[in-house]
């Protein structure tokens, strides 16, 4: 199915800007890594493509010199700037119920997002399934509009140098392919990064004015360019939505709790008149573990480490994903929103399958719910079946 669709269906526009400076990495089905490839055109790479037909395909965010020469003869020229943003990194309320994770060494099984240590032998190597529903795919768009409206408005990248995409399984990327920030290195795009995550983000220097500990005098107003109105948006939000537990959290005492529930309505009111840092009976310190709170709801939640790495291999647009069969594919910044990733990055769609699965949560493809499975023989369309049989839950019979 993979090779027919690199026959028939894989498009040769859309591929990365000069294509013969990358290297390209694959992972064939059989399991292993091949790299340093590198290709003149983009019909090359298509014959490889079909020719190997590999479960995952992938290129370098960086461009050579000499793609195929080894990592430190390869002559590096510069590298897009790449954001990742993955479910896997954003806790969400249902990854408790369909993800689970396995300590290689021990055997210990727990449910959820995986540890950075297993809790039984202490090891960090696991077995993850993880699985890509609305909900977490969802999530992860919303993170995605966050940083596409930092990089525009903050960074004042034009939409032309933006490229947005579903990656195939939990996430999405967004790659800035500009002159501009080509040659940045490591250092200078950890600087990137630390401001779209708001890292060491301290609200006094973003408007937030205090007389000692008791008094706030000022504060950044909701309609402030930058980080400013974007704490003031956080603090709107937060002290809109938040219940007492939520505060309980931030570390606010029980009178402060109080007051600003008994006062949400005044709180909500004040924000119209350009006053709203001066609710009484809240003071300075206070204010200070609330605004640090509303920056971080604003935050954009990417993978840190893919946009340092001026190596990366990021995965081929219009490939097919190994772990679900379907396909990495660009989304016009004007259609982000009303994206539908589990609908619109289906290839099989014709015909169906019959499978054994062993075990699946539900899943939803192509606007149809199937499952939950537990060693179920089934005939399903061609699109469930390709994602259960790539997931690794099933076998064709
Ligand atoms: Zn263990
Ligand atoms: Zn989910």
């Amino acid at each position: 199915m993979f090779q027919s669709y690199y026959e028939k269906h894989f498009p040769l526009e859309k591929l990365p800007p000069e294509i013969e400076k990358r290297e390209f990495g694959f992972t064939p089905f059989e399991g292993g890594m091949l790299r340093h490839k590198s290709f003149i055109n983009g019909e090359n790479l298509r014959k490889f493509l079909c020719e190997l037909v590999p479960s995952n395909a992938y290129y370098s965010c960086a461009y050579y010199e000499n793609p195929e020469a080894s990592m430190e003869d390869k002559g590096w020229l510069g590298a897009d700037l790449i954001f990742d943003i993955d479910a896997d990194h954003i806790p969400t309320p249902c990854n408790k119920i369909h993800d689970n994770w396995m300590c290689v060494n021990c055997g210990f099984k727990g449910k959820g997002q995986t540890p950075e240590k297993c809790p039984q032998c202490g090891s960090q190597k696991f077995e993850d399934k993880t699985w890509p529903c609305e909900i977490c795919l969802e999530t992860a768009k919303q993170e995605t509009i966050k940083l596409i409206e930092m990089l525009t408005n903050d960074f004042g990248f034009s939409e032309k140098e933006l490229k947005i995409y579903f990656s195939g399984h939990r996430g999405y990327h967004v790659h800035v392919e500009s002159k501009t920030i080509r040659e940045l290195d490591s250092i200078a795009r950890k600087e990137i990064v630390d401001y779209i995550i708001g890292l060491g983000l301290d609200p006094k220097f973003h408007g937030l004015k205090t007389a000692g500990k008791t008094r706030v005098v000022n504060g950044p107003e909701l309609h402030h360019p930058g980080w400013a109105g974007r704490i003031a948006k956080g603090v709107y939000e937060l002290l809109l939505n938040a219940s007492r537990n939520d505060l309980k959290k931030l570390g606010l005492r029980g009178n402060i709790i109080k007051t600003i529930i008994r006062q949400r309505e005044v709180f909500i009111e004040s924000w119209k008149d350009k006053t709203p840092w001066k609710l009484k009976g809240i003071g300075a310190d206070s204010w200070m573990k609330i605004a640090q709170a509303g920056a971080k709801l604003q935050a954009s939640k990417i993978d840190t480490v893919v946009t340092t790495d001026i190596h990366r291999l990021i995965r081929l647009n219009n490939s097919l994903h190994g772990k679900t069969a379907l396909k990495k594919m660009q989304i016009p910044l004007s259609k982000i929103e009303a994206f539908e990733p589990l609908k619109e990055a289906v290839v099989f769609k014709n015909g169906t399958l019959t499978i054994q699965v062993s075990e699946a949560p539900e899943i939803t493809i192509d606007n149809q719910v199937f499952g939950p499975f537990n060693n179920k023989k089934v005939e399903l369309p061609m699109a469930a079946a390709m994602f259960l049989l790539c997931k690794g839950v099933a076998e064709v019979i």
